[in-house]
């Protein structure tokens, strides 16, 4: 039989399979989908979404990678701009909404350019010699980060439910990053987040130290201690359970004291050496015997019984104490605490080690409700982290989609330069850094025409830092407002956003061996 007389199965049955023109068009839209639906929460005016998870836990957030890791989504292209959020997340904390809104505004505008029969290669080579061009570009509008990390802070803060106390929490973010900088490099993990449901945000507070949420072992313990030699036991300060089940049988009415008795001395012994060390703090990971909790609140040592094992490696950290498995050469793992206290937060009785020799802090975080106190501590870990990419680069530029449009300006201005169809891909691509500052007006209630036109205005009269402040409702130098982003924010933003859209853009064929779910693909 001959080839091509009968069609030839490769593939193996039931396998879906969209081709040219049709996979290109399905890719786009499902990028464009996700886009949009984040697309409503850009800037500090954004709307948030409310989440529910099939538990029926609820979390309300503007965050668009909290957004986007909560959605079910099943279509490929989708997830391939789901990556973007997760990139942009962890090579800058914050920025997400935007690099997604973007790559969906890349792709919406070149499927404009292929209904204008441009090839996808065309215009993918132009978005990436387009990229190279604007990234240069950045530099020129890069100012030094110093004396503005407060104001980094606040901008991230800014629209977040968390606004309300912006300022607090942005010194807070300043503070725990100048404290746990190291040869300017800021070790993000050293943050320890305590969350105190009740109170008001006002009170959270940055403590050089650890808080454990325990109160000490026994009330006739001192409620503090200064100076403290802290020891760290990771087993339970209680008489040895043998291995087997043992029967005692007993005969006489003194073998039971004297069964008890050697059991006390046992812990007896235990106390003692322990105070023989020298240690006034003891923090156990597992239990204390109420005799030994008796006996160590007689010696004046202040106690913590089950404490967690991550909060027992922060204290090691802070204090310099080893976590030990017995008592044999303690001295040497003590550790060192200028003052434990316990205080009540709120109605929560809690322990402050205070550690003001180490690098160890501490956010106590409060707040009227849990998903209220949930959602502060997203907007703090975006905000501490752009404080530190600020602090560790060195590098800031206007927010507000100021330098987006400057950089629209400059790519139509270099288009200019270039002939044919790579002029229009080129043209697409400045038109589409526009979709940040309309997006923040359209978010902030203004009437995105007149701003963009103000804006290109202003740009035109090299106005190069002027941005849509929709605060105050109309375009100014957004160094005035204050209003100011790490530049790794934006140049990873526009680096993801062109790497996907080009490689979204390549595939023209989508053959998928996947089992139909129960969803939409
Ligand atoms: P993302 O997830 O991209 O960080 P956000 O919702 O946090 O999204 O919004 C960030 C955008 O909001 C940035 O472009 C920032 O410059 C802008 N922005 C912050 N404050 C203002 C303001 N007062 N006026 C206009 N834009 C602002
Ligand atoms: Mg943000």
């Amino acid at each position: 039989m001959q080839n091509g007389q009968q069609p030839i199965f490769i593939l193996k049955e039931g396998t879906e399979r969209s081709h040219g023109r049709v996979a290109q068009s399905n890719n786009i839209a499902a990028a464009k989908a996700v886009a949009d639906a984040v697309r409503s929460t850009l800037g500090p005016k954004g709307m948030d979404k409310m989440l529910v998870d099939e538990g029926g836990d609820v979390i309300i957030t503007n965050d668009g990678a909290t957004i986007l890791g909560e959605m079910d989504i099943d279509h490929p292209a989708a997830k391939m701009i789901i990556e973007v959020a997760k990139t942009q997340e962890q090579e800058c904390y914050d920025g997400t909404t935007s690099a997604v809104v973007l790559s969906g505004e890349l792709l919406k505008k070149s499927e404009e350019l292929i209904t204008q029969n441009i090839h996808p290669t065309i215009i993918c080579s132009a978005f990436r010699d387009g990229g190279h061009f604007i990234a240069g570009k950045l530099e020129e509008y890069t100012q030094d980060s110093k004396d503005l990390l407060l104001n980094i802070a606040t901008t991230s803060l800014t629209g977040k439910s968390s606004a309300s106390i912006k300022e607090h929490l942005g010194n807070i973010c300043v503070d725990a990053v100048e404290a746990l900088s190291q040869d300017g490099v800021v070790d993000l993990t050293q943050i320890n987040v305590v969350k105190a449901v009740g109170g008001d945000a006002h009170d959270s507070e940055l403590i050089s130290g650890i808080i454990v949420d325990k109160e000490r072992a026994h009330s006739a313990m001192p409620a503090s201690v200064s100076n403290g030699k802290v020891l760290l036991i990771d087993f339970p300060l209680e008489v040895k359970s043998t291995e087997m089940d043992a029967n005692i049988q007993i005969t006489d009415p003194n073998q039971i004291t004297a069964f008890l008795e050697q059991e006390e001395g046992y812990i007896r012994e235990l106390v003692k050496a322990i105070v023989d060390s020298g240690a006034t703090i003891v923090v156990c990971q597992k239990g204390i015997d109420d005799l030994a909790k008796h006996y160590l609140s007689k010696a004046g040592v202040f106690a913590l019984e089950k404490v967690k094992r991550s909060d027992m490696e922060a204290l090691s950290r802070a204090t310099g104490a080893g976590i030990i498995n017995n008592l044999e050469d303690v001295e040497d793992a003590l550790g060192s605490c200028e003052n434990l206290t316990e205080k009540k937060v709120g109605e929560l009785p809690m322990s402050f080690f205070s550690t003001p020799n180490s690098s160890a802090v501490t956010l106590l975080l409060r707040g009227g409700t849990a998903p209220f106190v949930e959602e502060i501590e997203r907007a703090f870990d975006d905000a501490v982290g752009v404080v530190a990419v600020a602090y560790e680069d060195g590098q800031v530029l206007t927010g507000g989609g100021s330098i987006y449009a400057s950089l629209s300006r400059d790519l139509a201005n270099h288009a200019l330069t270039i002939g044919g169809r790579d002029r229009m891909a080129l043209e697409a691509f400045s038109q589409a850094l526009e979709v940040i500052p309309r997006t923040l007006a359209e978010n902030g209630g203004l009437d995105p025409v007149d701003e963009m036109m103000a804006l290109r205005k202003a740009h035109a009269e090299g106005n190069h830092h002027h941005g849509v402040n929709v605060n105050t409702g109309g375009v100014m130098h957004m160094g005035e407002a204050g209003v100011y982003e790490p530049k790794r924010v934006v140049a990873q933003a526009l680096k993801s956003a062109v790497e996907t859209a080009t490689m979204i853009l390549r595939i023209d064929d989508v053959i998928s061996s996947r089992k139909a779910g129960p969803r939409q693909g």
